[in-house]
């Protein structure tokens, strides 16, 4: 069993899940690129932690369970777990708490298969990093293993998230080259939520 301690952590009201440091995307604004402390606290797993694992962390963290909201994050992305971010998901919503996923909507492209259906009975929030107006904006600042293919995956990752997940939220960071406004009417096209999230820790390019 892994002893680790930063598998869940907390900011503000909420409860955050750290469930792998590994990520199909190499973003420019990563905060795992950050020269400071990034959030403030050591996120680096020495190893990723199985379900039953990241349910007891759940279970001994104080304050459980009264969160508004648990939300599956990182460093890392967590749908490279679809298995875990599902079994554990579904242990939340057993006990009435809601659960959001933050994710680079990648996860379609990389497992071969519609894994939205498996975790969406459990996920009441689904925020999905868009990042760019266009794939080749988004292949420069995102740097994804699966090349061109993966903005528009990501697209129909929203799309299907869209038809069974009640909220569903495209965002984008404040960063040269990504524009706002595009951005926000491609959200709206897809008829999901926008929202500009703020950087966090300091940037050796920036
Ligand atoms: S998708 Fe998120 S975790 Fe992955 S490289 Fe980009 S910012 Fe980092």
């Amino acid at each position: 069993m892994s002893n680790n301690m930063n598998i869940t952590y907390r900011l503000g009201e909420r409860m955050y899940l750290n469930i792998t440091n590994r990520c199909t995307n190499r973003c420019l604004f990563c905060i795992r690129n950050t020269v400071d402390d990034g959030l403030g606290v050591d996120l680096w797993l020495p190893q990723e932690p199985d379900a039953a694992e990241v349910i007891q962390a759940i279970q001994s963290a104080e304050g459980f369970p009264e969160f508004p909201e648990i939300v599956f994050c990182g460093y890392g992305e967590p749908l490279l777990r679809p298995d875990v971010v599902t079994e554990v998901a579904r242990f939340l919503k057993e006990r009435n708490l809601k659960v959001r996923l933050n994710t680079n909507g990648q996860a379609n492209l990389i497992h071969g298969r519609n894994v939205v259906s498996e975790f969406a009975p459990y996920v009441e929030a689904v925020s999905i990093s868009l990042n760019a107006q266009d794939a080749d904006t988004y292949t420069e600042l995102c740097r994804p293993i699966g090349g061109k293919d993966a903005y528009q995956a990501v697209l129909e990752f929203a799309v299907e998230c869209q038809r069974v997940i009640p909220r569903v939220t495209l965002t984008i960071v404040d960063w040269p080259g990504i524009d706002a406004q595009l951005c926000r009417q491609k959200a709206q096209s897809l008829g999901a939520d926008f929202r500009v999230r703020s950087l966090t820790g300091k940037f050796e390019n920036r």
